[in-house]
């Protein structure tokens, strides 16, 4: 008998499962349909013992004093700032996001303060009277051939939409810069795992409270284990049996390649803005690990409509769906939905993290512990 079966290993389930097994002392089964622990952000030596990660590269960015802390007791870091350059149609490279090198490059200029490059995006800003879409945040801020170059294609792959069907949430993600400031993100923490993710996972489940059972799908087993209260980190509409039907996530392909050579590309990614080629990035995780090989391994991401579920779809109809399954969540009796699929929302792991401390909180509150009942 155990008091809680998480259906999940990756950061809601894992995290949830040590608080509950190390704060509670409550045993705790945690199953995961893949063969292993981790989630999306599971890493592992490909064959040419490069560190890897099989469903695309992760960075670990949070402002949160209390996530860095939490993920602290079970890792040490390698301090890592991401930097991204797009390659557009002609071959040229340029920073994304769009900052004032960008502009220079791209419009042969030598803007040299940052009310130069403000200007340049004024004179070429849309109007736009309420801003709503994914579309509107970009053109409104830089214009539309700005938009056009390093936008419209890019979001047209990755989520099979145009940016004018998306929440304004989607490109709102990247910032657009006056200055020279050439990082992906500008959290006060910005770190890799220094072993990497799975290692860190491994000491996050390593407790005599908690089963770790992979290959596992929670429907050959719900009704073989016994267990008082469950936490689902996977799809929300699957748990109910897609009952109001089917909530869209977008899928990606994921295209190793290992390269016998040093180095492939001068940064940690390389966008790929443009409609001609299939794929929206390409990843060279040596400069995210700082791993030293003679060789290098790259991930081309492919976007998919059909697949694993990787991305939740933020636009209104899709909300509208999740809200009538959240609905019938907030009333299934103990068992807590949370993390990226479970909640429907286009997290980074460290939203993760805060979120699921934020319901082992709830959970402390509402719960009585095992023995105390
Ligand atoms: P997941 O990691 O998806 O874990 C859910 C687990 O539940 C899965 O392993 C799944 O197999 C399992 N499961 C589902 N249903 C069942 C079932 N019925 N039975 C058994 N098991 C089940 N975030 C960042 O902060 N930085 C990044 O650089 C970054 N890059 C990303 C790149 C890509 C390509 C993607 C897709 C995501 C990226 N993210 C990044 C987001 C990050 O992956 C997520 O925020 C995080 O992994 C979500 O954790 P989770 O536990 O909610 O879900
Ligand atoms: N985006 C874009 N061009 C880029 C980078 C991002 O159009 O070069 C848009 C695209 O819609 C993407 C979104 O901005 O899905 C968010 O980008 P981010 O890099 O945060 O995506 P993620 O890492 O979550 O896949």
């Amino acid at each position: 008998m155990f008091d809680w079966l998480i259906v999940g290993a990756g950061f809601a389930g894992s995290v949830l499962a040590e608080r509950l097994a190390s704060v509670r002392g409550e045993k705790v089964c945690v199953i995961d349909r893949r063969d292993h622990i981790g989630g999306n952000a599971y890493d592992e030596l490909d064959a040419a013992g490069i560190l890897i990660h099989r469903y695309g590269p992760h960075i670990f960015h949070t402002n949160s004093e209390a996530v860095f802390a939490h993920l602290s007791q079970f890792t040490k870091w390698r301090a890592y700032e991401h930097r991204v350059l797009a390659r557009l149609a002609d071959g040229m490279l340029v920073p994304m996001p769009i900052n004032r090198t960008t502009v220079n490059r791209l419009n042969a200029l030598s803007l040299t303060t940052e009310d130069e490059v403000e200007a340049f995006f004024s004179a070429r800003a849309e109007a736009v009277p309420e801003i709503r879409t994914s579309e509107d945040v970009v053109v409104s801020r830089v214009g539309r051939k700005l938009y056009e170059t390093f936008f419209r294609g890019y979001t047209r792959k990755q989520w099979g939409l145009d940016p004018s069907e998306l929440d304004r949430s989607v490109t709102s993600r990247v910032p657009t810069r006056a200055d020279n400031d050439d990082r992906y993100f500008t959290d006060t923490h910005q770190f890799m795992p220094l072993d990497g993710y799975t290692a860190m996972f491994a000491r996050m489940l390593e407790h005599p409270n908690i089963t770790v059972m992979t290959g596992t799908d929670y429907a050959a087993v719900k009704d073989k284990l016994s267990f008082r209260r469950m936490v689902w980190t996977g799809p929300v509409d699957e748990f109910f049996d897609f009952r109001f039907g089917k909530l869209p996530y977008r899928s990606l392909v994921f295209q190793h390649e290992t390269h016998d050579r040093e180095w492939f590309q001068p940064v940690g990614t390389v966008n790929f803005p443009g409609e001609e080629v299939p794929f929206t990035r390409v990843s060279e995780y040596k400069h995210l690990t700082g791993q030293v090989h003679p060789k290098t391994s790259v991930t081309y991401e492919l976007p998919a409509a059909e697949g694993d579920p990787y991305y939740p779809v933020p636009r209104p109809e899709n909300a509208a769906l999740y809200k009538q399954y959240e609905a019938l969540a907030d009333a299934t009796e103990n068992v807590w939905f949370v993390g990226r699929l479970a909640t429907y929302r286009y997290y980074n792991m460290d939203q993760v993290v805060a979120q699921a401390l934020a319901t082992f909180k709830r959970i402390e509150t509402a719960v009585p512990r095992t023995g105390d009942e």
